[in-house]
């Protein structure tokens, strides 16, 4: 699988920290072929310089294991009272509403503000992320932090982004819309409590992709694929089409997953690649 890519692309994935290879026939062009299979790693840095004499002797660190594949966590009791009956018929503004006064679960009391949603509303993207946290809360739109610049670094890199309309555009908008208190882990009946205004979501953008970043994401979209697939490990859920509400679903890590492990982000780049061909068969491109 190759991809087209320009200069200003190039320079995304380089910030991304995804290598572009060049096949060795093919002369350096303004638009070079990219490999979406993962590049080999980049040569580790020289070690550092031997001990100075007399200093006392530095302890060989053990390589540092990188992080574990998330996996699909299981579910924790919680209180829950009942979502407006009517989400099914709202439109977008009476939904942004309805997210804004929302007090069915206990995050209601600890969050600044909600967090909807962003982007256009005609984009043929959906992103899904996990939940709000800290800066999101504060400003009250989805990834604003760090791995909101590595995400928008990745839209950018296949022509995307959140300010961007209709085809040029990408709508992100978390699972949970309320901030999860010290940014713990959302609660699979969270997950699920908030899942109905997700769906509305997709029912009024009608994206023609959906990208599913990270096991929440996972958990509240292919919640209805049943157990055997929705706990499985992200790794194994990539590479695959799988649906929700009839629309094709790519999985792909979570971007704070990609800056504490680096080494997958050329796997990163491999799935937005996938989900840009998916949606181009749609358009018969
Ligand atoms: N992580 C997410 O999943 N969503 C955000 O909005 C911010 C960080």
């Amino acid at each position: 699988m190759s991809l087209q890519l320009d200069a200003r692309q190039r320079a995304m994935l380089k910030e991304m920290g995804v290598r572009v290879w060049l096949p060795a026939s093919a002369a350096p062009a303004t638009t070079p072929v990219a490999s979406v299979e993962p590049a080999p790693e980049p040569a580790r840095a020289p070690a550092a310089p031997a001990a100075v004499p007399d200093a006392p002797r530095a302890v060989p660190r053990a390589a540092t294991p990188p992080p574990p594949e998330p996996v699909v966590a299981e579910a924790s009791p919680l209180q829950v009272r009942a979502l407006p009956a009517d989400i099914a018929a709202m439109d977008w503004d009476a939904l942004q509403q309805a997210v804004a006064a929302c007090q069915a679960c206990e995050l209601c009391n600890s969050r600044k503000n909600t967090v909807f949603g962003v982007g256009d509303r005609r984009a043929q993207w959906l992103v899904v992320g996990e939940a709000p946290g800290e800066q999101e809360d504060l400003q009250g739109e989805p990834f604003v932090g760090a791995s909101g610049e590595l995400l928008d670094n990745m839209l950018k890199a296949v022509g995307l982004s959140r300010q961007g309309q209709g085809a040029a555009g990408a709508y992100i908008a978390n699972v949970l819309k309320c901030r999860p208190p010290a940014n713990r882990n959302p609660q699979l009946q969270e997950v699920l409590q908030c899942e109905p205004y997700l769906r509305r979501q997709v029912e009024l953008l009608q994206p023609k992709l959906i990208l599913a970043l990270g096991r929440f994401a996972v958990q509240a979209l292919l919640h209805d694929s049943g157990p055997a697939v929705a706990s499985q490990p992200l790794g194994k859920l990539r590479g695959q089409i799988h649906r929700y509400q009839g629309v094709p679903v790519i999985v792909s890590y979570h971007p704070a997953y990609l800056l504490r492990s680096p080494q997958d982000k050329a796997k990163a780049w491999a799935d937005l690649c996938l989900a840009r061909e998916i949606l181009h068969g749609q358009d018969g491109a």
